[in-house]
């Protein structure tokens, strides 16, 4: 454990103030430090957090963002959001002023167990079940990440028994220095945020630093069937592996339509496929991940097994939202590429009412014709990529403009037949018509819950 560090009176800047810096200028100011946060959006965007901050003596500098106040630092604690190689970060780098991400400044007041997970993919599901099963354990535990806290607002919540379950993303760890997880998860590694690390070996370099600091104490896991992570696997820490496909050394596996997790040449059967209850390979390896890293911080065989079956999954992945006469609906806005979207049709045996489109993205729609062809009966065209989307994906299934998501759900619910599923997993972002992806997901559910109620008035109607 580092054992913290003092901050009294060091000149710190905070760089972009959503959740993550809002977190870090309170943490900072509360420790001693002569805070600075600057945002280029004014204070009426920033909202309610604006007072927060200055009732913590945090200066706040608003609208834009000034070099000279870099320059005057002790430390910078950019924001994820802010790109690493910024302009006014540059001058303070080539001054040697010292600037790291949030996670390496949480990580100096660290008391407990750290479990780090990255990857393109799957972080949050992972990162998620994985303190689901700690918790079913009777683990004190912490969730920090995108859905939770950020790190650094956890900390004072730690003690030496707990175990901190953090999601981390390339530009967090691209900015650590000293940042050690006693227990490293990488998930897997696909073209992402190349707007930001310009190159895929960037973008992988930034992903690996996860083990960078690991000694022989810590532990590494990584994905056996993806080559492009193994080629990253550390030669410090004790290596574990998880894999759908082989028996792995080391790790867990799947052996005969169960998770296995071998260690030192024991197995134990952690449990059965069929008790999962998310859908999909790709949460097949979100749970071994999850099952290796959990039984590595202590987790007990039975208490993963219960963890895993009572594991609702996280809202707009794959979230089953209702059946109604028979057809299932699910949730997955949280897929906003085509990727997702294919991952998602893979889900599912076959007879999907699939709703497409939003804001497009630049995306090639081309790849989807297959798994439509496949596994969809109808695509229920939305928002401003429609247009697009028809073209590069007709010939491959039955198509419908429905333009807005409650006309698609209406349109899915008259079209589907018992045993069919009716799929949001839109392949693009949400924007044109939404606030967000979170937000489109529960006008989603909405529409769902509405149909619900329909259908149970008009099945008590009837008897
Ligand atoms: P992240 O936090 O890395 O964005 P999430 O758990 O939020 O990951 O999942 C986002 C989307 O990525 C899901 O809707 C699903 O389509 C896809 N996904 C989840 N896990 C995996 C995985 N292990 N491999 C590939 N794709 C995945």
């Amino acid at each position: 454990m580092p054992g913290g560090m003092d901050l009294r009176s060091k000149r710190v800047l905070v760089v972009g103030l959503a959740r993550t810096g809002v977190a870090t200028s309170i943490f900072c100011a509360a420790r001693g430090a002569r805070v600075t946060a600057t945002d280029s959006r004014g204070e009426t965007e920033i909202g309610e957090a604006v007072a927060k901050l200055k009732e913590a003596g945090v200066t706040l500098e608003l609208g834009s963002h000034r070099e000279k106040t870099f320059l005057e630092q002790d430390l910078i604690v950019p924001s994820p959001g802010v790109p690493a190689d910024q302009a006014h970060l540059q001058a303070a780098r080539v001054k040697g002023i010292t600037i790291w991400s949030e996670i390496e400044l949480a990580y100096r007041f660290i008391r407990g167990r750290l479990i780090g997970i990255t990857g393109s993919n799957g972080k949050t599901t992972t990162t998620s079940l994985a303190a689901h099963i700690l918790k079913t354990a009777g683990m004190h535990t912490i969730l920090a990440g995108n859905i939770g806290t950020p790190l650094i607002g956890c900390v004072d919540e730690m003690k030496d028994d707990t175990s901190t379950v953090a999601e981390l993303s390339s530009f967090q760890l691209e900015l650590i220095d000293t940042f050690r997880p006693n227990i490293g998860v990488f998930l897997n590694l696909t073209p992402d945020h190349l707007d930001r690390h310009h190159t895929m070996e960037a973008y992988a370099r930034a992903k690996a630093r996860l083990f960078e600091n690991q000694t022989g104490e810590d532990a590494a896991v990584l994905n056996a069937d993806d080559a492009a992570t193994t080629v990253h696997a550390p030669s410090l820490p004790r290596l574990y592996w998880f894999s759908r496909k082989q028996r792995v050394a080391q790790g867990a596996y799947v052996r005969r339509e169960e998770i296995v997790f071998r260690q030192d040449g024991r197995e134990e059967t952690l449990l059965k496929l069929e008790d999962m209850p998310l859908a999909g390979a790709h949460n097949v390896e979100n749970v071994l991940a999850a099952a290796a890293a959990a039984r590595l911080a202590g987790a007990p065989a039975a208490a993963i097994a219960k963890g895993v079956r009572s594991f609702a999954g996280v809202e707009h992945r794959l979230e089953f939202v209702a059946e109604i006469a028979g057809v299932r609906y699910y949730n997955d806005s949280k897929a906003t590429n085509v990727d997702a979207t294919r991952i998602a049709l893979d889900a599912f045996p076959g007879r999907i009412l699939i709703i497409l489109g939003g804001r497009d993205k630049g995306s090639d729609y081309t790849v989807l014709q297959k798994p439509l062809r496949e596994k969809a009966i109808l695509a229920l065209l939305i928002g401003a990529a429609a247009e697009k989307i028809e073209n590069q994906i007709s010939g491959s299934v039955a198509l419908e403009r429905a333009e807005t998501l409650e006309r698609a759900v209406e349109t899915a619910s008259h079209a589907a037949r018992r045993g069919d599923v009716v799929l949001l997993a839109p392949a693009c972002a949400s924007f044109d018509q939404f606030q967000n992806y979170e937000h489109r997901g529960r006008v989603f559910k909405d529409l769902v819950g509405q149909l619900e109620k329909q259908s149970a008035g008009a099945t008590s109607g009837k008897g």
